[in-house]
Order: structure tokens, then C-alpha cells, then sequence
């Protein structure tokens, strides 16, 4: 295959999955009204992503409309749970097992293991909104491809201009590529401050990286660096209500 060759796969598969305004024959105007037929998502009960306002507008669309073949094979779209209110969202890879089951995030061991570590630096997770960077369950919980991840963007950025979270805490590699479009090491990014944010979007969101809790279940070696990580989420929080609180006095 040539360098051409990909780089035009490269490009048809951004146009597939929905990434509409990277690549078009004419220059971006986004004063324009968008053609409901120019869309690559197409609109069912004459909803269209670029329209849609609430996370349970969201999940009609996406269960109607997004073609993906984890759909197929799995039982029930997660999209999300908490407050959509919430400042910080939670971010991590696909439904597994009792997800698919439920239709839920993070409701089975690892969910647990999370719901424990958000309590250890004081966090409710009624107060927080937790998505997966996949709406669906993986056959066999494989690892999302770089594939599914792109066609699913366009929703998890959704999600996330939808809530309007201050901070975004990404829990593992799968989420981290989705959000930060970076193929670097998990080691390399995990404990550190990033910034996200989508063209809809005016302002920044900061971004914390660090381990799935499947992965800490299974490598407890890592926990020491994930408390790291939890207390760096807890400063952060506790600097931005201060903030908040100035502001408003
Ligand atoms: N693992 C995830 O990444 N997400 C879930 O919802 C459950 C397990």
C-alpha cells in the first residue's frame, strides 16, 4: 500500500466516523445550515447530532442511528450515569459484562474498585458523570480498535459538550486515545495535567490520565501510583471550588 493509499483510508474513515468538518471538498463556513443529507450519521425521528441538546436525545440517536459493529453483539448502549450536572466526568473504555447487563458504567468489580477510590478522596459519584469512551460491550471484553474508538468519537464528544464538565478524569489507554489522539504510553501521560476541548467548545477542560481500575484489579503493584493520581484529581477540585467561591464573594 502506497503513502497515498492510507492517508485516503485515513481520510475516508474520519469522514465515516462523523468528523464532518475535518474534511470536506470546500472551506469550513460554520454560519452555514448543515444539509440533513450531507450528514454521515443520518438523522432517525429527524434528530441530527449537530441538534441534539440532552444525554436522552443522545441515546435515542445513538441507538438508532450509529452504525457500529459492537452493536450488533451487544445486549444494551451505555451511555452514561450520574449528575449532568456534574464538574468532574469520568471517562473509561467500553460496558463490560454487567454493564451490557444493565446498560450502566462501571457497575461490576472495576466499578466497585472505583466507586472505593472516588471515596477515598471524598467523592460521591452521585455528584460525578461517568461515561466509557464506547457505548457498547467489546466481544469477550476485547480491547476497543482504533477503529470502533474514532466511529465512536463524535458521541463521547457529544457527551462531553452535553455536561460540560471543568475537569475530565481518563481512566486508562482507551479513553486517553480517544481524548487526547495520542499514541504515547499510558506511563508517559498518567499524573499529568492535559487540556481537551471540541470546536463546539469555548472553553478548555482539564485532564488527568491514569489507571483503569481493571487493570489496578489485576496489577495492585500500580496502586500507589494511582493514589498519586486521585490526590493530584483531589487538589485540583478543591483549588477550583476555592476559586468558584472567590469569584462569587
Ligand atoms: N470498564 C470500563 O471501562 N467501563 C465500564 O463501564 C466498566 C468496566
Amino acid at each position: 500500500m502506497t503513502k497515498n493509499q492510507s492517508n485516503k483510508e485515513y481520510l475516508q474513515l474520519l469522514i465515516h466516523s462523523g468528523v464532518d468538518f475535518f474534511t470536506k471538498n470546500q472551506p469550513n463556513d460554520l454560519f452555514a445550515t448543515i444539509e440533513k443529507n450531507n450528514l454521515t450519521h443520518k438523522p432517525q425521528n429527524n434528530i441530527i447530532l449537530p441538534e441534539i441538546k440532552t444525554i436522552n436525545d443522545l441515546k435515542t440517536f445513538v441507538d438508532s442511528s450509529l452504525k457500529c459493529s459492537l452493536k450488533k453483539t451487544a445486549n444494551k448502549t451505555v451511555i452514561g450515569d450520574g449528575n449532568p450536572n456534574a464538574d468532574l466526568m469520568i471517562i473509561g473504555e467500553a460496558p463490560g459484562k454487567d454493564e451490557d447487563e444493565k446498560g450502566l458504567p462501571f457497575v461490576g468489580r472495576a466499578g466497585q474498585l472505583l466507586s472505593k477510590m472516588l471515596m477515598a478522596i471524598n467523592l460521591d459519584r452521585k455528584n460525578i458523570y461517568v461515561t466509557n469512551a464506547i457505548p457498547w460491550r467489546p466481544p469477550n471484553n476485547r480491547t476497543p480498535t482504533e477503529k470502533e474508538i474514532l466511529e465512536c468519537l463524535p458521541f463521547l464528544q457529544k457527551i462531553i459538550e452535553i455536561i460540560q464538565p471543568k475537569i475530565i478524569f481518563l481512566l486508562g489507554a482507551t479513553a486517553t486515545k480517544a481524548i487526547l489522539s495520542t499514541p504515547l504510553a499510558l506511563s508517559k501521560l498518567r499524573g499529568k495535567w492535559h487540556q481537551f476541548k471540541t470546536i463546539n467548545m469555548e472553553k478548555n477542560v482539564d485532564v488527568l490520565v491514569s489507571y483503569h481500575p481493571a487493570y489496578l484489579l489485576r496489577s495492585p503493584q500500580y496502586k500507589k501510583e494511582a493514589w498519586i493520581d486521585l490526590k493530584k484529581l483531589q487538589i485540583k477540585i478543591k483549588n477550583e471550588n476555592e476559586n468558584e467561591n472567590e469569584n462569587e464573594n
